[in-house]
């Protein structure tokens, strides 16, 4: 089957009742038909659900839905995107190692990096995103991971993933990837030599804005060494959001395509706009890395960004003045969502900080939706003026 069919059609099994929709298998554990077979369970000698802090047929439907999109043999998934993250580190990390990450990271993960690693004895070293020439100077001997998030947050800058793989395997570095804003169906980092992509799939995966999830896609070895900790840690997925996940996977490609055609429209719109001073969307020919970008995505995603003329105060007043665009911290939903890092998320660091990762006073992120085109543009063309 093509990954379109896959994800709508993966279904083996039917209970005797001949379900046409998988059903929600909301049970804690699974039943042994003796003492011996419970025992090939729990030394895995045998294949079987056991409990579902381990797994459960609706997270295996969506593991194994996901792997086929990114192009990994297998994946364990976690009940949200830093559940994700977190377990990464933590199974393949001890006291002394090193991350070598790109700085524009999501604000969760720098948090990770700065104040909780560093607690046992982790370090992260920074290298700026447009820099990857000279990345592998700060590589150290205790260097383990080499992570990074292509497009970056909130500044939707371009990372090239070919040249990240090659540092990561002439350094012998675990090459760990967050696609969440690009999905796998517009980039599989598998295919440039990502040895473990993370997802929140909160975002596109759910696509709605209901469910909290997480996945970490890999070889059957590392995905191994994942379980290992997250069986016994806890950052499971629920069985009730993997089933409604699994069948929000049936439209992403779909919506995808439409996410990347909106996107596009609105950020050609914007860059022809007055009080625009620049725009910036990977698949805009002038955006920065274009070139990488064709190279690297089959398209430019649902996120844009782009200055609004007037700093700080004309950024708020943009916000205040939309009318359907909804102002929340999410990405990824049906609906467009408008976010003013500088007045909002990143209100906090000092503008000196803020410019540091690309967030100037008057940057405004859009995750453009799936209302019609002309509705969105039409209530960011309102509050422009
Ligand atoms: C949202 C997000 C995360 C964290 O995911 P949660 O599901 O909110 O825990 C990680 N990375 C990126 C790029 C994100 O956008």
């Amino acid at each position: 089957m093509r990954k379109e069919t896959y994800l709508i059609r993966s279904q083996t099994e039917r209970s005797k009742h001949k379900e046409h929709s998988v059903p929600l298998y909301m049970t804690s554990s699974y039943t042994f038909d003796d003492a011996d077979h419970m025992a090939a369970l729990f030394n895995d000698e045998e294949e079987g659900y056991i409990y579902s802090r381990y797994s459960n047929p609706n997270i295996t439907e969506f593991v194994d839905k996901v792997a086929r999109l990114e192009g990994t043999e297998t994946g364990w998934a976690t009940g949200s995107g830093m559940a994700a993250i977190f377990s990464t580190f933590g199974a393949f990390l001890s006291s002394g190692d090193e991350i070598l990450s790109s700085r524009s990271v999501f604000g969760s993960t720098h948090k990770l990096f700065t104040e909780i690693f560093p607690k046992w004895g982790i370090k992260t070293n920074y290298v700026a995103f447009d820099d990857i020439d000279n990345w592998e100077q700060a590589v150290t001997p205790s260097t383990k991971i080499l992570y990074l998030e292509t497009p970056t947050n909130p500044g939707v800058d371009i990372i090239d993933l070919e040249k990240a793989g090659k540092i990561a395997k002439t350094h012998n570095l675990l090459f760990v990837v967050d696609n969440c804003f690009a999905t796998p169906i517009n980039q599989r980092p598998a295919e440039f030599g990502a040895d473990l992509i993370i997802h929140s799939a909160t975002k596109y995966f759910d696509g709605q804005g209901r469910t909290m999830g997480g996945i970490i896609l890999g070889s059957e070895e590392h995905i191994k060494t994942i379980q290992g900790f997250a069986r016994h840690t806890g950052p499971a997925l629920s069985p009730f959001n993997a089933w409604t996940l699994s069948k929000s996977l049936e439209t992403l490609p779909i919506r995808i395509e439409r996410h990347n055609l909106n996107a596009l429209e609105i950020a050609e719109k914007l860059e022809k706009h007055p009080k625009v001073n620049w725009v910036k969307y990977p698949f805009l020919p002038s955006h920065p890395q274009f070139e990488i970008a064709k190279k690297q995505m089959d398209g430019g995603g649902g996120l844009v960004t782009f200055e609004i003329k007037g700093g700080l105060q004309e950024g708020k007043r943009f916000l205040n003045s939309l009318k359907m665009l909804s102002l929340t911290a999410n990405l990824g939903d049906s609906r467009s969502i408008a976010t003013h890092p500088a007045s909002t998320t990143h209100s906090k660091l000092t503008e000196a900080d803020r410019e540091k990762v690309g967030i100037s006073a008057g940057l405004i992120r859009i995750s453009v939706g799936l209302e019609h085109v002309d509705d969105i543009w039409e209530d960011m063309e309102q509050a422009l003026g």
